[in-house]
């Protein structure tokens, strides 16, 4: 019995030297020391051992698998440092190599605009003000004038959530909203988002922004709108710059103009820039239609204004003299970082 305990130790540190990887160790615990492993088998076997030998035998028995055991987990915790010590040897950090540089952000040329045009006007004494994206239709067209029949709300041009809240297309509902609460007068202007069913290509997106402005106050007139364009186009553009009204329509003004600059490039004497025209059309303008003050609880006998829409897209193209609108939306890093 000692010498068959002797040879099965023997075989079974063999094994374990010989083993490689921590499944081939389990292999010869399983083999030696599991359920129906060979030392079981022994002791099993102790039915046919003399009684008064059995202690002895029970105790050559543990002994074995002690001394099993222990070898189990020294080849056990050698695998684990030699698995150790290459993984760190992979691992090892060449402190010559160049570092990787963390990549920060720019500021896309739509924010560089509108922090110009809000400087322009918060130094001109307006405020900034925001308003829902997701818009009433009253808002969007009632108020302004714009009645129920009228092609600006064909669905070509608009996208309904349902019949009475909208994607506001444009950012005039906010004049509607501030005139409402009834102080006055009102300075302001409104940045934001504005949505129309365009398709995409190199000046339409179906989302983009304006800028809003509105001023009402009593005896406000058609000059101080000019005044207020020029200096406008002036700080923008260059002290150089001259603006011309062009008699247009809107629902909302009355009388309604077009503001062109002249050519910042050609100084306008026309080139590929203003298509020869040495003109550069710019925004949109007018005097608030009495209807417009009326709806919003405005007496157009005590107070008059003035409102404008600029479109935002419209001015970092023109001033960084980018020829595709798409390029705005890419936010490619490459090109955010020319401006
Ligand atoms: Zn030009």
């Amino acid at each position: 019995m000692k010498e068959k305990l002797k040879k099965l130790q023997e075989e079974a540190i063999q094994l374990i030297e010989e083993s490689v990887t921590p499944e081939t160790l389990n292999d010869v615990r399983i083999k030696y020391l599991g359920k129906k492993g060979e030392l079981t088998a022994v002791l099993k076997g102790m039915k046919d051992v003399a009684k008064e030998e059995r202690p002895k035998v029970g105790q050559l028995v543990n002994e074995s698998r002690e001394i099993i055991e222990h070898a189990l987990d020294y080849a056990k915790t050698e695998m684990e440092k030699a698995r150790r010590a290459e993984q760190m040897k992979k691992e090892v950090i060449d402190v010559t190599l160049p570092s990787k540089k963390n990549m920060i952000g720019h500021r896309h040329p739509n924010t560089i605009a509108l922090e110009e045009v809000e400087r322009i006007f918060v130094g001109m004494g307006y405020e900034v003000v925001e308003g829902p994206e997701v818009e009433y239709d009253l808002y969007n067209f009632e108020k302004l004038n714009i009645p129920a029949d009228h092609p600006a709300k064909d669905e070509q041009d608009t996208f309904f959530i349902n019949p009475e809240i909208v994607l506001r297309t444009q950012t005039s509902p906010v004049q509607a909203r501030v005139m409402e609460q009834g102080k006055l007068p009102i300075r302001m202007i409104a940045p934001g988002r504005v949505f129309r069913s365009d398709e995409v290509d190199a000046t339409h997106s179906p989302s983009f922004h304006q800028i809003e402005g509105l001023v009402v106050d009593k005896k406000v007139s058609f000059a101080d709108l000019k005044g207020t364009l020029e200096v406008f186009a002036k700080e923008l553009f260059g002290e150089e710059t001259k603006t011309k009204f062009r008699p247009h329509h809107f629902q909302f003004t009355e009388p309604s103009a077009e503001v062109d600059v002249s050519c910042f490039k050609c100084g306008g004497e026309g080139c590929r820039f203003c298509k020869g025209t040495g003109w550069i059309e710019i925004l949109g303008c007018g005097m608030v239609h009495p209807r417009v003050l009326e709806m919003c609880n405005i007496d157009p006998n005590e107070y008059s204004g003035f409102a404008f829409g600029v479109g935002l897209e419209r001015i970092a193209l023109l001033k960084y003299e980018i020829d595709d609108m798409r390029l705005l939306y890419e936010n490619d890093i490459r090109f955010l970082k020319q401006f």
